[in-house]
């Protein structure tokens, strides 16, 4: 009995009796069952996986055990089309529940029913790439121009790929110390003669920067013959930031976006990569209608095929885990990067942390400590040069945070 008392606390989240496999351990394949051996024993060790802003305190495996049960692992689900089109194009689709997952979502970014559209995505940077290639053809059927897009260089960069692939300007937008876009540095590299698609970062990917709407569309707002479209990358934040107080920072109707895209696989824990996509009804109406018979005459967005498992595993995550496990989760990830951010100011450690981030970014301690915690690195000349940051998800608990903590305070007091 003392047995379980001292072991099931540590597990917690990890290996409950729901996660023990029912089914076979062995694939029977030598080099695949070493793989697993040493997969297995790596996720052990997530409990100090500090650096990443992927959860890995998932709980799929009644989601496995009902799928296989069910015999749909047969079967190849398919749901290329429009989610909100009245008859699936493929019939072998899970459209019915991505519409679910999608009509669940809305209204905590603040969408009136039939005023917006949305996909659940292939991942966060497919997301941005149907906000800027639709952001792109909606300022050109209005203006007749291709626009200019404008995104700081503190964004994922994936925002600047896409504008490569898609052959569109860029420019890059200076931040400050704490990664946010400067207004003033976005009014000197501003084209009002083009259209203007903007990227706001939600969350940017090393400083967890959040670029201050307001302040940058009041730039914009000085040029009110210069078309505009706002795409919001809010990737991480995006997931957790509607289930706290505030849910006024990914408000669609109170920061006037016309999309936003959100990763599946970081604060949402699906385990595979995945996303949501929303944008306007406006915005989708300005698209082109790419007619295709066989597919139902409506594929506006811009992957033919898509995953009909992800959608099942968002409609089984908002079933099972819904608005109380999510405001739960996201409070919890807020308070321990609170925590987190006191405890490195107590120990004098340098640390800067933007409003309403679970992204802590510190002095960056010695390697050994790096690759315990396997902490992302950085540099940043403003900020003193070497740099890490912790990502604060619901499997960094407060326990390991104070661990760390610890071991810095050691190291700073052996130099
Ligand atoms: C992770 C991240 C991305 C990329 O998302 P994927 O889902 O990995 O494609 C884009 N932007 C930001 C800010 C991110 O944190």
């Amino acid at each position: 009995m003392n047995f379980l008392k001292i072991v099931l606390p540590v597990f917690k989240g990890k290996k409950t009796t729901e996660e023990t496999n029912p089914l076979q351990k062995k694939s029977g394949y030598e080099a695949l069952d070493e793989w697993v051996d040493a997969v297995m024993k790596l996720h052990e060790a997530q409990d100090t996986c500090f650096g990443y802003p992927c959860n890995q305190d998932i709980h799929l495996m009644s989601f496995y055990a009902w799928f296989v049960g069910s015999g749909l692992q047969e079967l190849t689900l398919n749901n290329a089309g429009d989610p909100f089109s009245d008859e699936p194009a493929f019939v072998m689709s899970t459209q019915k529940f991505e519409r679910e997952v999608m009509e669940w979502f809305a209204p905590y970014y603040d969408f009136e029913p039939d005023k917006y559209w949305g996909l659940v995505t292939m991942s966060g940077t497919d997301g941005n790439s149907h906000g800027i290639y639709f952001g792109t053809t909606s300022l050109k059927r209005k203006t007749g121009k291709l626009p200019v897009v404008y995104v700081s260089d503190e964004a994922h960069y994936s925002n600047y790929r896409l504008t490569y692939l898609q052959n569109l300007d860029v420019r890059l937008v200076k931040t400050g110390v704490d990664g946010c876009m400067i207004p003033e540095e976005l009014e000197k590299v501003l084209d009002p003669s083009r259209p203007c698609l903007m990227v706001y970062a939600m969350g940017s990917t090393f400083k967890g920067a959040v670029d201050n709407q307001k302040a940058l569309n009041a730039v914009l707002e000085k040029y009110p013959e210069m078309e505009v479209y706002r795409h919001v990358d809010a990737a991480l934040f995006g997931g957790y930031l509607p289930f706290t107080e505030y849910r006024k920072m990914v408000s669609h109707k109170e920061l006037g976006y016309d999309s936003i895209s959100i990763s599946g696989h970081k604060f949402f824990s699906i385990n595979s990569p995945s996303g949501l996509f929303f944008c306007t009804r406006e915005v989708y109406d300005n698209q082109q209608d790419i007619s295709v018979p066989y597919l139902n005459n409506n594929m506006r967005m811009i992957n033919c095929s898509r995953s009909g498992i992800d959608p099942l595993k968002f409609w089984w995550f908002i079933q099972k885990i819904g608005h109380q496990g999510w405001s739960k989760e996201a409070n919890t990830i807020l308070e321990r990067s609170d925590y987190l951010e006191a405890e490195l100011k107590r120990i004098g450690w340098f640390v800067l942390r933007n409003q309403l981030s679970n992204t802590v970014v510190l002095k960056r301690p010695s390697e050994r400590i790096c690759k315990k915690y396997m902490l992302a690195t950085g540099y940043d000349e403003k900020l003193g040069g070497n740099l890490a940051h912790v990502v604060v998800m619901q499997h960094v608990r407060r326990k390991y945070l104070a661990q760390f903590i610890e071991e810095l305070q050691q190291e700073s007091g052996e130099k």
